[in-house]
């Protein structure tokens, strides 16, 4: 199979969109934004042996490589609407292709998303997604816009994949009932989309929370120019996390990466209508801090006293 039947085989397919003139074929694809909309543009890579073991699961592979970008676009809260899809494979293994199209495509209809063009070549194993949405002018959800007083809320319960890595990696013990969930957690992780759609207009800042709470609070702090205080018997822990020791449990939270979830600030006269929007969400959104105007992050132990995360987040280069 060569280059051009693999792309035939596996990413040409019949076109869902009537935004999308042309797709997979030509040069270019040709999209039609929606009048009066802007464009949200993000991209992630995932290397082999570095984000995913070489070896791993491909289907896993194809829709975490989608699941990621999705979650950029949630965070923004635009709505996906095309993808494009770099790939370096060691050779035209059609297992691995076959497995990874049905991760991929799977999770792209899910969130009727269509795949519009790419480049394949042959290299170590690497992918690229760029994801495309759509957002009204002005209410895109940025990092910058927190301000003192801002409550601070996030999705769902960080720290399940921080725990399952670990567990992965034989650096944590958790009983067996835990490891379905915490598997899925790790290798499936559910872009808000949803959450992210409905938080326009209500939520002054908002990130996804991909290195760990810490450090992606971190980040809304810096682009905002203040600080926060959080309130560590707050955090929403699921079963498994509060079957480990609380201090384990808060890392995982904290530092350990790949949730997904989205964390964002909302000002005290917004927070009743936000937490009556989320009642009818499939999942939880909590408070769990308050923006503050000095700057740093405190986390403090339900006693009060101060508690110092063991590292703060991941950092590719450090
Ligand atoms: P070019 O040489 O002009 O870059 P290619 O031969 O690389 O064209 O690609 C042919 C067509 O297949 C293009 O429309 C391109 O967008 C698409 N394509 C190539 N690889 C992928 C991929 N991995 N996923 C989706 N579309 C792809
Ligand atoms: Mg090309």
């Amino acid at each position: 199979m060569g280059e051009f039947e693999l792309i035939r085989r596996y990413f040409q397919r019949a076109l869902t969109r009537p935004d999308v003139i042309l797709g997979v074929g030509d040069d270019c694809a040709l999209l039609r934004v929606p009048t009066g909309q802007e464009l949200a543009v993000s991209l992630d890579l995932l290397v082999g042996g570095r984000h995913f073991l070489a070896d791993a699961d491909p289907e896993g592979v194809g829709y975490k490589a989608l699941a990621v970008n999705l979650s950029d676009l949630a965070a923004m809260g635009a709505e996906p609407a095309w993808a494009t899809l770099g790939l370096t494979l060691p050779a035209a293994d059609e297992q691995w292709l076959r497995g990874f199209c049905h991760g991929f495509y799977t999770l792209a209809e899910q969130h009727d998303v269509a795949l519009v063009g790419g480049d394949t070549t042959r290299g170590p194993l690497a992918i690229a997604v760029q994801v495309h949405g759509f957002v009204p002018p002005g209410q895109a959800l940025r990092r910058a816009g927190a301000r003192p007083g801002d409550r601070i809320l996030v999705t769902g319960t960080p720290g399940d994949a921080g725990l399952a890595l670990r567990q992965t990696l034989g650096q944590t013990v958790v009983a067996a009932e835990h490891h379905d969930y915490l598997r899925r957690r790790l290798d499936r992780p559910t872009p808000r989309i949803a959450q992210g759609l409905a938080l326009r207009g209500l939520a002054s800042a908002a990130i996804d929370v991909s290195d760990g709470l810490a450090q992606d609070l971190g980040h809304i702090l810096a682009a905002s120019g203040v600080g926060a205080t959080l309130w560590l018997a707050r955090l929403p822990l699921s079963a498994a996390l509060r079957a480990v020791p609380a201090e384990l449990a808060w890392d995982c939270a904290l530092s350990g990466g790949d949730d997904y979830e989205l964390c964002l600030t909302v000002s005290p006269e917004r927070l009743e209508r936000v937490l009556q929007e989320a009642a009818g969400w499939d999942c939880p959104l909590t408070e769990i801090g308050v923006i503050e105007l000095e700057p740093g992050l405190r986390c403090l132990r339900p006693d009060g006293t101060l508690y110092r995360p063991e590292r703060v987040g991941y950092d590719h280069f450090a």
